[in-house]
Formats: structure tokens, sequence, C-alpha cells
């Protein structure tokens, strides 16, 4: 028998969590061979979410939960599910149906075939918006060009995953946590599964168009520092730009003699220099808020109730 923990972070998801239970209870029901728990993970929610997971729990065996103090974010919820899972595989899925639980008897065959992961990846976008597709293809676009991690354009949180796998994501301790990046960089065969995008089943998606863009922004920062490389790039350019210019400067006020003053060359140089160098205060200061956020050490998650039996944290062990 191969045990299974499927891991679902769930922010105000009272309105599709029970049924979500029923739809991906029955796929698993259906398979020979392998035991499997849920393990629900309360991230703070405002609605009846956990009043739904303890009644679940109290009808199922198989579903455990945890409950946060408060909102902490999908990634620390992921993350206290890598932490207390201690099943062979384990799967992690998002509460609103749209990571199809049908594809699971498939993806646990690429594992039976050798893989260590297998993982679903969108094949379109359809039912987002085209603004919010513009900008997500371009962040991919963006940060496989500047970082060695390549993150497949269109991965979502979905995916099955050996113990070895997890217990390598555990030792990548940082409290930025940036899921699809830490999937990609510890490495392993992965095999994804493409599928159809699906609009979330009942309930609201918690992201906001401001969200996203600082999600992508830590993101890159977290995995390249190849805009760190850029802004003393574009110093060095620039530097030589003006060098040149003055050396011309310089020539032509001895040869010719000052002429018109240069108001507009001057205001030109200032303005753009201004803007340089406050773009590059921001881009230092991005890697700074990161080296400041890591440098607390702070818990990803504080957990105020479970129902596991033993609720053992399982430590990075490094
Ligand atoms: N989620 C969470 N904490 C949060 C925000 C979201 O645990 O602060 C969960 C949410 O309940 C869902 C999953 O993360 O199960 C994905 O969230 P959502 O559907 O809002 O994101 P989207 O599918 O739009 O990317
Ligand atoms: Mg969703």
């Amino acid at each position: 028998m191969t045990s299974i923990d499927v891991i679902v972070p769930c922010y105000n998801e009272e309105a599709v969590l029970g049924h979500f239970f029923e739809v991906c209870d029955g796929v698993l029901k259906g398979l020979a061979g392998y035991t499997y728990r849920f393990l629900f993970i309360n991230d703070g929610s405002s609605d009846g979410t956990l009043a739904i997971m303890r009644k679940l729990a109290a009808a199922h065996p198989q579903v455990k939960y945890l409950s946060f103090s408060r909102n902490f974010g999908k990634e620390s919820a992921m993350y206290a599910g890598f932490c207390y899972a201690d099943a062979d595989l384990v799967i992690v899925m998002d509460a609103d149906l749209q990571h199809p639980p049908h594809m699971i008897p498939d993806m646990l065959r690429g594992i039976e075939e050798g893989y260590d992961c297998c993982a679903a990846m969108r094949s379109s976008r359809e039912g987002e918006s085209r603004i919010h597709s513009f900008f997500s293809r371009a962040f991919y676009r963006l940060n496989n060009r500047m970082s060695k991690i390549k993150l497949p354009q269109g991965a979502v949180d979905f995916r099955v995953m050996k113990k070895t796998m997890v217990d390598a994501i555990l030792q990548l301790s940082e409290v930025e946590r940036f899921s699809k990046g830490i999937f990609s960089w510890v490495g392993f065969d992965t095999k994804w599964y493409p599928y159809e995008n699906i609009e979330r089943a009942m309930g609201s998606s918690k992201w906001s168009f401001s969200g996203l863009f600082s999600y992508a922004l830590d993101g890159i920062t977290s995995f390249s520092t190849a805009p760190l490389r850029l802004v003393s790039g574009m110093g060095l350019v620039i530097s030589l730009v003006a060098f040149i210019y003055i050396l011309v400067t310089l020539i032509q006020t001895l040869l010719f003699g000052i002429d018109v003053p240069g108001y507009v060359t001057t205001l030109c140089a200032v303005l753009f220099l201004g803007g340089v160098i406050e773009l590059s205060i921001g881009v230092l200061g991005e890697y700074l808020g990161h080296m400041y956020k890591e440098s607390k050490h702070r818990p990803l998650f504080i957990v105020k109730d479970t129902n596991l039996a033993d609720p053992r944290k399982r430590e990075a062990e490094s």
C-alpha cells in the first residue's frame, strides 16, 4: 500500500469545500493500492471554512485539518502541509476545483512509471482577463530569460510528489517562499500534464492585480540576481556615454569656446540620471527587503488548532 497525503490550502472556501471533498474523495476512493488522507490547511479564513473542516473530520477519519492563527498566505499553507505530511506521496491542490481531481489517477500512473513528480500545467488561459494573461506571459518570459531556474509557462500548484522531493523542498528554509521556483530549483524528474483552464467552482479568487504583480516581482528577485547585474551594466554604459560626451564637450569648448548654454542637455541629463539612480536604488531595495525579512527568521505559520493526533512537524534536516 502506498500512502498519500492530499494537502489543500483553504482561505474562505466555505462555498466550495464540501463539494471539493466529495469529488476528490470519490476519485481517491476508487484507487486500488493506495491509502490516503486529506490535510486541509485553514489559512485564517474569516468564514465558516474551519467549521466545515471540523464537520468533515468528524464524519470521515481520513480528514485531518490544521488551522492557522491568522491568514499567512497560500505559500505558508502549502509549506505547513509539507511539514506535517508523512505519506509516501504528497498531492497539493486548490480547494476550488480548478485543479481537476480526475487527473489524479493519471498523475499517479506517472509516479508508478518512475517519475518523482507529476505536475499539472494549464494549456489555455481561458476565463482569465486579457490583461492578466498578457502580464502573466510577460512574467514567465522575463523570468526565464533572467533566471537559470526555468518556470514552465502555465505551471500551477497542482502536483503529486514523492517524499524525497518534499524533503528536499523542506530543506529550502527561506521565509519568503515562491513555490513555483522552489519546485523547479530542487530538480527531480517531473512529468507535465496539460489541462484546460477551468473557472473556479464557487467563491472568488483571492488574487488582486497588485497582489499578482508583487508576487511576480518577488518571484524574480527570489531566484535571480540578474536585476542587480542589469543595474551595474546600466551604470557602466551610462558612465561610458557620459565620458565620451565630456570629451566631446571639452574639445568643443577648447576649439570653439562656449556658445549657447546647454539648458536642454543639462535638463535631460539630470532627469535621466535621476530616474536611473532612483531605479537602481529601488532594485537594491528589493533585495535588501528580502534580506531583512529572511534575517528575522520568523516562523512561516502559527497553528492554532488541529485534529492531527501527533502533530509532529518534520523539520528540514540540514
Ligand atoms: N489560498 C490560501 N491562502 C490565501 C489565498 C489563497 O490558502 O491567502 C488558497 C485558496 O483557498 C485556494 C488556493 O489557495 O485553495 C488558490 O487560491 P485562488 O483560487 O484564490 O487563486 P487562483 O486560483 O485565482 O490563482
Ligand atoms: Mg483558484
